[in-house]
């Protein structure tokens, strides 16, 4: 057991407490099989029922319509960023016979860095927009007509983008490429995944490491379009001069073999399905879409009030409801905020060592009771220092 914490860490991050408890006696006697989840094999009855079970929860929760497949993969998002490209290249030349060109929307670091992968591995991806360009500082996201789309997107392998910027505290309030029908969209949801509902038909990939609002790290989850799982074999692409996937990250033999082409964790994958089925149990999505904006709205209000001494460096339109970022003004006055919220027992504030600062992360088991607590210190805080 253990005293409710109020722990705003941006990933590995905080987790339903009742929901831990459970996996607790699950990593010892799953369903009174006598050992554990984490020891049962994969390809054992109640390993593939934890495997089917958590892709139902998903399916249920996200209404994922049958024109998509949820897959499982280790590896975390860096993996979801580095195998996006094979694969998606590899479904566009089944269909046209030539690799095309894969584009990017850089909104922050991680889709600098997918956009990086996607050149290290040869290829030449194109970028539609990069918001440090407008900026300096990924605070923005301009407008799409801003974007520099080409007029003819048909050799678009895809479009990728990141949905929620976890270091920057930038998030898409809403879908951008509306006005590209037919060109596959793969988003980034790592850290705004399942904090609100999602049109996954719009999606032809989705995909999301568990670590932040889904469970522990070491697994990663996948929502694809169907017919994106139709790729070239290898000596297409070989003859073209492309890269073939690695067998672990090919997305269709992960499907075809239910996620178990290798060893999957199997107890990493059932802490997901208990997480997913708190979330149904607790009213799905708009519910915690709900708590998510009166949480959010709750900090940011509070640090506006103190314009003097807190400062946004993010665009109010395009604020992340999950990573709240923010800098304090005056000489050692950080440091001072950091020692006081750890005295107040609230935790993991710092920011990305990139960027650093303040970074609070309100995810889904963040509570609003945490989040008022943070907001008193800041409060406090200002009275003393302005
Ligand atoms: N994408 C986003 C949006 C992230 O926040 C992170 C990790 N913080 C990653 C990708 C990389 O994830 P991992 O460390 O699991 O590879």
């Amino acid at each position: 057991d253990r005293e409710e914490p109020n722990y705003f860490g941006a990933g590995p991050a905080l987790l339903p407490t009742s929901v831990l408890q459970q996996a607790g006696k699950d990593l010892i006697n799953y369903n009174n099989l006598g050992i554990g989840a984490g020891e049962i094999s994969h390809r054992s009855k109640a390993g593939v029922g934890i495997i089917e079970q958590t892709k139902a929860s998903l399916k249920e929760l996200l209404s994922i319509p049958d024109t998509h497949e949820v897959f499982f993969l280790q590896g975390g998002g860096t993996t979801g960023f580095s195998s996006i490209v094979t694969n998606l290249t590899a479904a566009h030349v089944k269909k046209h016979h030539k690799a095309g060109t894969p584009y990017y929307v850089i909104d922050g670091t991680w889709s600098k860095k997918s956009f990086e992968e996607a050149e290290r591995l040869g290829f030449n991806p194109k970028v539609i927009v990069n918001s440090k360009e407008i900026d300096g500082k990924f605070g923005t996201i301009p407008p799409t007509e801003k974007w520099n789309i080409p007029k003819d997107l048909s050799d678009a392998s895809f479009i990728y983008y990141c949905d929620n910027e976890t270091v920057n505290g930038v998030e898409f309030r809403t879908f951008p490429f509306e006005k590209f029908p037919g060109v596959e969209i793969a988003a980034d949801m790592s850290s705004n995944f399942l904090s609100k509902p999602v049109d996954v038909s719009k999606y032809g990939l989705i995909f999301a490491g568990a670590q932040k609002n889904v469970g522990v790290s070491g697994i990663s989850i996948y929502i694809i379009k169907k017919s994106l799982l139709d790729q070239a074999p290898a000596e297409e692409l070989r003859k073209l001069g492309l890269q073939v996937t690695p067998i672990a990250f090919d997305y269709p033999t992960v499907v075809k073999n239910n996620s178990a082409y290798n060893t999957i964790p199997t107890f990493t994958v059932h802490i997901v399905n208990l997480v997913l089925k708190d979330l149904i149990a607790k009213g799905g999505l708009a519910a915690q879409e709900k708590e998510n904006i009166a949480k959010s709205d709750l900090l940011y209000s509070t640090l506006d009030k103190y314009p003097s001494i807190y400062k946004l460096p993010v665009e109010k339109s395009v604020r992340s409801r999950m990573n709240i970022v923010f800098t304090i003004e005056g000489s050692g006055l950080e440091d001072q905020f950091l020692k006081e919220a750890e005295q107040s027992k609230l935790e993991g504030l710092k920011g990305h060592r990139s960027v650093g600062g303040m970074r609070a992360s309100l995810y889904n088991a963040v509570t609003l009771k945490s989040t008022k607590l943070l907001c008193e210190l800041i409060e406090r805080f200002a009275k003393e220092h302005q």
